[in-house]
């Protein structure tokens, strides 16, 4: 029997051959093997390890340790009794078009929707109102992907999931996907139907829907709360803010009102004049301008504290949006931030972060992923070589977070190189040399990148509205498929006799059995159930003594077969024609 050994979720190769009772080196070479470098002291993750070890044969199974702890590390801040009620954090979801940007709009009272690319929203970033005297935080989202980027961290962002759904346009993919993701990640949900003004407007059928999505509705004796709003004429937002309370004060959320704040990163970019903004939700304690942090990789010193809304501040408390300059690099989304006491502290914290990410960083999370697909190489997997880049990191996460859900086992992108910011000529050049698309979304092309890139024929896609970009890279991978061959059988000849054999043809004559005989079209022989040759091209087809392009079932004929090497046709061999067709496939 197999014996079990528990690790966790990643373990030093060194660690891991102690535990297999292998010599190091054997180990080491085995990724190697696999096409992966690590020394006897850098980190694999565990289904690396899985991978390997079952390619050993020693009968050995590995299992994770359980790692409830380490996943909800976070959710499960231990509390201390001083812990004060926070606002809840709401996240904005649903198909597009259906209104989330204008929705959000309504509640904050601004209008950011006219002037949006594609009416997208593209950019996650945060806002906080104040509704009944109580503060709502509302995070506006990139898509789900990047959400999904989140949870990796091992992060429960939001409290409460507000899935937006047009009342005339009924349930969608996307809504579905939303609906998806908010119960895998465990929050709560609020339906709002919007749109509740246009004429169109159903909420029965849209409650029909719902109930068929396993989201029955309140009045209907199942649990999901559905609330008609119209972003347009702002019936319902009240209602749709109020009950947004409800649902959170059943949850009864709580935060370290006091003490060193710690949070993450929901967007980052460079600012001229500013060096890198990060974007952070505080989650617990007190963030406060001066304070030295280290974020992800990173560390500062908080220059400016700023509400989303760009108000200076002294200080945030939980759930607060804030924006953070004075760091010295720019952060990773999803980066989480902790204040400390000295900027040594920070610095020193930062650099051990940076360490640790590197030498795991040979072998990152996607690396089992990617193993499994070295391990899994048909020759047919073919790659799509992309360099991305986006105005923000926000949007670079999404947009590369999109472009792995197209893999399939035989096309894949490969990200050869990605970055935030405008175009530049380090990206044609990577683009050049590795034969790469290079896509960009919502980052200008200077027009002296531009030359240089149909100087190197770099081909460059601009894109602002984020399925737009991923349709265009579907286009490419489908290039890359290989076309499906479909064979049509057109009928079968039983030989009868040969009438001559040469090294280039043959001709011999039969009666139709089966279909009939046409040209053009390509050959099978058979003698019992032995297939003596293949594909063979037919030239000629006689009936007595006329040349015909088509003999039908039950008639007798002469056929000549253009062969490459002598065939030996004799009486009571089938040949069977069929024609060939490619078909383009799509994904
Ligand atoms: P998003 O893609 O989900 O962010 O959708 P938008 O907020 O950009 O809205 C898409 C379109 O629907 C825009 O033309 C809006 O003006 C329109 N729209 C949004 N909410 C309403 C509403 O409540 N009533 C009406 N009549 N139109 C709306």
């Amino acid at each position: 029997m197999a014996r079990n050994i528990e690790i966790d979720e990643q373990i030093t190769v060194g660690d891991l051959a102690e535990l297999l009772a292998l010599p190091a080196s054997k180990l080491v070479a085995e990724l190697l093997k696999n096409g992966i470098l690590a020394t006897i002291n850098e980190k694999i993750d565990f289904e690396t390890a899985q991978i390997v070890v079952a390619e050993l044969e020693l009968d050995i199974e590995l299992a994770k340790k359980d790692r409830t702890q380490l996943a909800t590390k976070r959710e499960k801040h231990v509390l201390s009794d001083k812990a004060e009620p926070r606002p809840p954090v709401v996240a904005m979801m649903g198909h597009i078009d259906h209104g989330k940007t204008s929705l959000l709009d309504a509640i904050r009272q601004a209008e950011v929707a006219a002037g949006e690319a594609g009416g997208i929203t593209q950019h996650l970033s945060a806002y906080q109102i104040e509704h009944d005297k109580r503060l709502i935080t509302f995070l506006d989202t990139p898509g789900h992907e990047a959400f999904a980027a989140l949870r990796e961290h091992g992060a429960r962002l939001t409290d409460v999931a507000v899935i937006v759904v047009a009342a005339d346009d009924g349930i969608k993919p996307q809504t579905v996907e939303a609906i998806r993701f908010a119960r895998n990640a465990g929050v709560k949900m609020i339906v709002a139907a919007n749109k509740m003004d246009r004429p169109g407007a159903n909420i029965d059928r849209l409650k029909q829907q719902l109930a068929e999505n396993d989201l029955t509705p309140e009045d209907w004796g199942g649990e999901t709360i559905i609330m008609p709003v119209s972003a347009k004429t702002k019936e319902g937002i009240t209602e749709l803010l109020d009950m947004i309370l409800l649902v959170s004060d059943v949850e009864e959320l709580r935060a370290e009102a006091n003490g060193p704040a710690q949070g993450l990163v929901i967007e980052s970019h460079m600012e001229k004049g500013r060096g890198p903004i990060a974007v952070a939700l505080v989650e617990q304690g007190i963030l406060k301008a001066g304070d030295f942090i280290t974020v992800g990789g990173t560390h500062g010193k908080i220059r400016n504290l700023e509400s989303t809304g760009g108000k200076p501040l002294k200080q945030a408390g939980p759930s607060t949006p804030v924006i953070i300059t004075g760091l010295k690099c720019l952060p990773d989304f999803g980066d989480e931030f902790y204040v400390v006491t000295s900027d040594k502290i920070a610095r020193e914290k930062a650099k051990t972060i940076t360490e640790d990410r590197r030498s795991g960083g040979v072998i990152t999370a996607s690396s089992s992923s990617e193993l499994l697909r070295i391990i899994n190489r048909t020759d047919k997997l073919n790659e799509l070589n992309v360099v991305v880049k986006a105005d923000v990191q926000g949007s670079l996460t999404s947009v590369i977070q999109s472009l792995k859900a197209l893999d399939t086992d035989e096309v894949a992108t490969r990200v050869v190189g990605s970055g935030v910011g405008v175009i530049n000529e380090n990206d044609i050049h990577l683009a050049s040399t590795s034969n790469a698309i290079l896509y960009c979304f919502h980052t200008t092309l200077p027009s002296n990148i531009k030359r240089l890139a149909s100087r190197d024929h770099v081909p460059i896609r601009l894109y602002s509205v984020i399925y737009e970009l991923l349709d265009d890279v579907k286009v490419e991978l489908e290039k890359l498929l290989a076309p499906e061959i479909i064979e049509n059988e057109l009928g079968e000849l039983l030989v009868k006799g040969v009438f001559k054999t040469s090294r280039t043809e043959t001709i011999c004559g039969g009666e139709v059995i089966k279909g009939k005989m046409a040209l053009p079209a390509l050959v099978r022989v058979r003698r019992a159930k032995e297939i003596l040759a293949e594909d063979i091209e037919i030239v000629g087809l006689k009936r007595g003594p006329q040349d015909v392009k088509e003999v039908i079932k039950g008639e007798m004929c002469g056929i000549n077969l253009k062969t490459t090497s002598k065939l030996n046709i004799a009486e009571g061999d089938r040949i069977e024609l069929f024609t060939r067709e490619t078909k383009t496939r799509t994904l």
